[in-house]
């Protein structure tokens, strides 16, 4: 299944930790990196910190999607990732956006992500990678954030 995840961190080696994740994703089991876009940074929205170092992977995995939600959320805790409150810097968020055409409505994963397309820095790096799923309204609609392709 090709699935599409969107990387974000501001904390530390931001940079870092988003290229290495994006090899973490390529060594997860049964899964490959199929493409991913560009570095991007942008400004905090509703958080406190640094700016943030943006990027989307396109995967192809045969992994459920629970099973996806596990790895990713091991690879957050394995990057030092914890929750002290809403919105706190992170040296890693991994959500899952966009599984195939599946939607999913559990209390552990809402896909596609009820958030996507409120937010430039997932926007325009999935638009680089996978254009067909994003709309020239929805890009039009995220047009005042600031944010920087690197
Ligand atoms: P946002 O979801 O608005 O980007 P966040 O990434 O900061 O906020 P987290 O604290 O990382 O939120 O995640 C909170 C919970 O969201 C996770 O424990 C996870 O179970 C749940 N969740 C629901 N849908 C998804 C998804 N599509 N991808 C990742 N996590 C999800
Ligand atoms: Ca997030
Ligand atoms: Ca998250």
């Amino acid at each position: 299944m090709r699935a599409y995840v969107a990387l974000g961190a501001n904390l530390g080696d931001a940079q870092a930790a988003v290229t290495g994740a994006l090899a973490a994703l390529d060594g997860l089991p049964q899964t490959r990196l199929a493409a991913r876009s560009s570095l991007y940074r942008s400004a905090p929205v509703d958080a406190g910190g640094p700016d943030f170092i943006n990027a989307v992977a396109a995967i192809d995995t045969a992994l459920a999607p629970l099973e996806l939600l596990d790895e990713l959320q091991r690879l957050e805790l394995a990057a030092g990732r914890e929750r002290p409150y809403r919105n706190a810097p992170r040296t890693l968020d991994l959500d899952l956006l966009l599984y195939g055409e599946a939607r999913i409505d559990e209390p552990r994963l809402v896909v596609p992500h009820p958030r996507m397309h409120e937010r430039a820095f997932v926007l325009l790096p999935l638009e680089e990678i996978a254009a067909g799923r994003v709309t020239a309204a929805q890009l039009e609609a995220v047009a005042g954030q600031a944010i920087q392709r690197l």
